[in-house]
């Protein structure tokens, strides 16, 4: 009785852990955790869909044998609850070793699996994952650890969804949905934190403004559906075209906006001409036709243009895109007022 009792707190003490974890490494690590007070056993793994994670904690003595054992059998049994079948070496195994038995219960280096309780993570019927639990041992496991790790696979399964939902949510606030670039207000609050940090420590950053060259034409001869697609297809183009570090988003309906940290000019003006070059060089299928298209950019950079604010460099870039357009399009041009040379 005061087994079960004792039992019990280390429960609700687990489950509270894992629906108060704010990401889901951290609901796999308050399981990796608390379980060891529960169960006798020499891995524990968590496996869910999204991005084909796998987390496995494992006793610190267990041979890397064991865990390649364990991955399989984890996705063999998540393709037989009904999931589309998975590659292993698809999969991002993270593996945490730790001291989850008695020293005198080390693991030999040529243990292999003997018994596992494997259980799906599932929320309204959709299989998210699943969770299970590995020994060395022969028949480790009983109705009791089964009826344990339903709770605990529960709460994991309830907490997991309701993160894929905030990301979600979260999706649609940071994107775009037609391009999948950041939209206007992530961009507002990126370069918030980029001036900033440039503003203070003096390193250099550009914004490239971006419009396509009579896109309306484009609409008007084949439709507005062709014109969403091409849309798309530059998005891609801009988004291959810079670096890790830079943020492209689209600022409104054909006009996109860059930003370069840590750019100077010159090394802006090389991104935007090869940008520029790529988009002219590149065939668009519109309707059954191909055509090109070309894009006008203006350049924006701090400290060279001596903005005292992310609005007006903003602003400077937009300047810049005009005097391209007026200076007959298919052009990049810098910023050409104000000056530290
Ligand atoms: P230019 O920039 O070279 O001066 O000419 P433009 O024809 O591109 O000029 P403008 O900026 O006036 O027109 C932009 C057009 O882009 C108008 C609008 O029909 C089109 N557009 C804006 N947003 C979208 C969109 O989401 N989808 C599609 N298909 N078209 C869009
Ligand atoms: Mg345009
Ligand atoms: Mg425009």
């Amino acid at each position: 009785m005061r087994l079960i009792f004792k039992n019990l707190n280390v429960l609700r003490s687990t489950l509270n852990a894992i629906s108060t974890s704010i990401e889901i490494k951290e609901i796999v690590e308050s399981a990796g955790v608390n379980l060891p007070n529960l169960f006798d056993f020499s891995s524990f793994g968590v496996f869910w869909k999204e991005d084909l994670h796998l987390f496995l904690y494992q006793e610190e003595s267990c041979p890397p044998s064991f865990s390649q054992e364990v991955v399989k059998n984890m996705v063999k049994v998540f393709s037989i609850l009904g999931e589309e079948s998975i590659e292993v070496d698809r999969m991002v195994v993270q593996v945490e070793k730790r001291k989850l038995r008695p020293k005198q219960m080390m693991m030999d280096s040529k243990a292999t699996l003997k018994s596992y309780l494997t259980l799906p993570l599932t929320v309204e019927g959709e299989i998210l994952g699943c969770i299970s639990l590995n020994s060395d041992q022969p028949n480790a496991f009983d109705a009791q650890d089964l009826q344990f790790l339903s709770v605990i696979g529960y709460q994991m399964a309830a907490t997991l969804k309701h993160f894929q939902r905030f990301s979600s949510i979260q999706n649609i606030a940071i994107y775009d949905t037609l391009t999948g670039l950041y939209n206007r207000r992530y961009f507002e609050e990126r370069l918030g934190i980029d001036a900033q940090k440039s503003f203070y420590s003096g390193t250099s950053l550009s914004l490239v403004m971006v419009d396509i060259d009579h896109f309306k034409k484009i609409n008007d001869t084949f439709g507005h559906t062709e014109g969403d697609q091409i849309l798309h297809k530059i998005s891609s183009l801009l988004k291959t075209s810079v670096r890790k570090k830079d943020t492209v988003a689209r600022y409104g309906g054909e006009e996109f906006i860059i930003i370069l940290p840590e750019a100077g000019l010159e090394e802006s003006f090389i991104i935007a001409e090869r940008i520029r070059r790529l988009v002219e060089n590149t065939s668009f299928e519109a309707g059954q036709a191909q055509i090109n298209l070309t894009l006008s950019l203006g350049i924006s950079n701090f400290p060279s243009h001596r903005a005292k604010s992310k609005e007006e460099l903003v602003k400077m870039a937009d300047q810049a895109l005009y005097d391209a357009k007026r200076g007959g399009r298919n052009k990049v041009c810098i910023y050409a007022g104000r000056s530290t040379q």
